[in-house]
């Protein structure tokens, strides 16, 4: 086994460190998901061994295979496109789905989730740049669209989330941050029932620093961590 992962956690957290100080935030308002998708059981734990407790996986059954297998105090966060017809499965395996799009979907994790007595945190994923290839509410229907899910009770919405355009620059993606952050303040100043807009979940591998300077509470770090996929 070399350090190849401690290293890249430790230039990661670095990074992290000098984007808090760079825009006056404070280190512990950043949370760092290390985005394990693909990666197997033993690469992953070389991570948990060093400290992470908060992973992310992008599809339903990879989740639940590695939540089976590994130490129970992780997190699991499901920041992949989730069917509708697979609600049911991830109900009670993960701390919060980063992905919700649909008002049906938001529907089953709300019955899912009442069924089994508890409530799960989601955030509304949103299509900032409109790219095709992209899930996410369009930011012109957000609105409407968390009016329609947040009378769910089985669901609690926390915040919004987004993938951002790939970029070599990520200065690029400053303005597509920038106007998430400002979503995120405008919906929270309506005091919605339910919606309580405390995260914001943007940043990659190639953008994080951007989106921490723009409010990011939640990074997703994947190919920085574990190396490419
Ligand atoms: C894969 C993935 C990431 C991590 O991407 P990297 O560029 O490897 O850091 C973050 N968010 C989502 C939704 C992903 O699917």
């Amino acid at each position: 086994m070399n350090n190849f992962i401690k290293e890249n956690l430790d230039r990661i957290e670095e990074r992290i460190s000098n984007a808090c100080l760079k825009s006056g935030r404070s280190r512990d308002s950043v949370t760092l998901i290390a985005v394990s998708k693909t990666k197997p059981i033993d690469t992953i734990m070389e991570a948990y061994e060093h400290g992470i407790r908060l992973f992310g996986e992008n599809r339903v059954q990879e989740m639940l295979d590695k939540e089976t297998e590994m130490p129970k105090d992780i997190n699991w966060h499901l920041i992949g496109h989730l069917q509708r017809n697979k609600a049911k499965q991830v109900i009670g395996k993960t701390c919060m789905i980063h992905s919700v799009e649909s008002v049906e979907l938001a529907s089953n994790l709300s019955k899912y989730s009442l069924e089994s007595d508890i409530v799960t945190d989601v955030l509304v994923e949103v299509n900032i740049a409109g790219e095709a290839s992209k899930y996410g509410v369009a930011p012109e229907n957000l609105r409407q669209f968390i009016r329609q899910i947040n009378s769910y009770n089985g669901i609690r919405i926390r915040g919004l989330m987004t993938v951002a355009p790939f970029t070599e620059n990520q200065e690029d993606n400053r303005e597509y941050f920038r106007k998430m952050r400002q979503l995120s303040v405008d919906i929270k100043a309506e005091n919605i029932d339910n919606v309580y807009m405390d995260f914001l979940s943007m940043g990659m591998t190639g953008d994080f620093e951007t989106a921490i300077e723009e409010g990011a509470t939640h990074i997703r770090i994947g190919t920085g961590i574990f190396g490419n996929r």
